[in-house]
């Protein structure tokens, strides 16, 4: 588990495995995400970037009440009901729209709510929801214009906002075969891919990272799309020092899929 921030004030950026709703009921992931969220400062407030939402130009969500999206198919009827009421984050937006260039517009979405990569990991981090949330896009996939979103976000963590870059390490759903049915660890691209993502992180390599489509082992199973990986690059860009070995927070493997989430100095 990573120590606490040697600042009271700057908070980290994260990166992490949003897994899905049942994610709430896996005692151990649960634990995990808050156990992390206890050792972390409190913030102020959290910016989230989820795999679940873009919009080419960029864009924020609801700044007032802050609805739920519900967007995931096929599961039991409770999961649909589930609430986060947490307060919306009206001068975070404004700060963000501040810190982006003049080439980068960032629209209003006030009626866009927070999607599951967003509030799964927020009931299990701040199940309290005292906190306020803003959800902003990813305007597209390129790692190097996400790493320079997050470079012009990183001001904020000073601010005490959490960054939160909100995917999974390795995202193979059409691969997982019996790996669906509970059967531990994780398939080869899954399993290769993830120790390569963790050395390249130790490492600092930030161009094998932005290479990952043709440097990675696994690919493309375990990034058939790559919005699940391409948060991490606004966390990365978030970095006070990008080159440097992030913490491992949490790793393992569920349903076939790599937990593994970070947060960088
Ligand atoms: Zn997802």
């Amino acid at each position: 588990m990573p120590t606490e921030s040697a600042s009271t004030n700057r908070l980290p950026a994260l990166y992490l495995g949003h897994g899905a709703p049942p994610l709430l009921e896996d005692p151990t992931w649960m634990g995990e995400l808050a156990g992390w969220s206890a050792n972390l400062p409190r913030p102020t407030s959290i910016l989230m970037v989820s795999a679940h939402w873009q919009t080419a130009p960029m864009a924020v969500g609801a700044t007032t009440t802050v609805p739920l999206v519900y967007d995931f198919y096929g599961f039991p009827q409770h999961y649909y009901e589930l609430e986060y009421r947490s307060p919306g984050a009206p001068k975070l937006a404004a700060d963000v729209k501040a810190l982006m260039a003049d080439n980068e517009p960032v629209l209003d979405r006030p009626a866009r709510g927070l999607d599951h990569g967003a509030w799964v990991p927020l009931l299990a981090m701040y199940p309290e929801a005292d906190i306020p949330v803003l959800q902003i896009s990813m305007p597209d996939l390129d790692p190097a214009h996400l790493f320079e979103i997050g470079r012009r976000l990183a001001p904020l963590r000073d601010e005490g906002v959490l960054i939160v870059g909100s995917g999974f390490m390795t995202h193979g759903l059409p691969y997982i075969g019996e790996y669906w049915s509970g059967k531990p660890g994780g398939p080869a691209w899954s399993v290769e891919f993830d120790r390569w993502a963790a050395e390249a992180l130790a490492q600092g390599d930030l161009d094998t990272l932005f290479a990952f489509r043709e440097k990675a082992p696994g690919m493309p199973y375990a990034h058939p799309t790559v919005e699940h990986f391409a948060p991490l690059f606004v966390t990365l860009g978030a970095s006070a020092k990008p080159d440097a070995a992030p913490e491992t927070a949490i790793e393992g493997f569920f349903l076939g899929l790599s937990k593994r989430s970070i947060q960088t100095a």
